[in-house]
């Protein structure tokens, strides 16, 4: 059963039954709510998700969205949106234990993509920091 946690541990959850959908999104909620260009989000069946441990904190991010995150490490988390997404919880797919598992398969709200996103695999990689190397 896939697992994920904030970052202090503080907010556990669990979900079986799979992923509906697995995409990154780049809307500039996601965006500002994340602190980062893009998150990537799975789906999952409100029925099938459960919270193991915790109690996050809730902020409604747009008329239909209600988001959820650590109130503690501020990690974000999952929101629910019954008007575009009923019944499905959608979670922050870098919060899984094993977030490898679920390949985003979709760029989803590229009109709000920041430029530079597209450039990103050109620049130099290093494993630590260029000094290192
Ligand atoms: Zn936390
Ligand atoms: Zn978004």
């Amino acid at each position: 059963m896939p697992k994920g946690r904030c970052h202090c541990g503080a907010i556990v959850y669990s979900f079986q039954g799979g992923a509906r959908h697995s995409s990154v999104c780049h809307c500039e909620d996601c965006r500002r709510c994340a602190g980062a260009p893009a998150v990537p989000w799975i789906g999952v069946a409100a029925d099938d998700f459960a919270i193991e441990k915790g109690s996050p904190v809730e902020y409604r991010s747009s008329p239909d969205t209600q988001r959820y995150f650590c109130g503690k490490c501020g990690t974000g988390l999952w929101y629910i949106n019954e008007n575009v997404s009923p019944g499905t919880v959608d979670i922050q797919t870098a919060t899984l234990d094993d977030p490898e598992e679920f390949a985003p398969e979709k760029n989803v709200q590229m009109t709000d993509a920041i430029q530079w996103e597209s450039t990103l695999h050109e620049l130099p990689n290093f494993n630590r920091f260029p000094s290192d190397e």
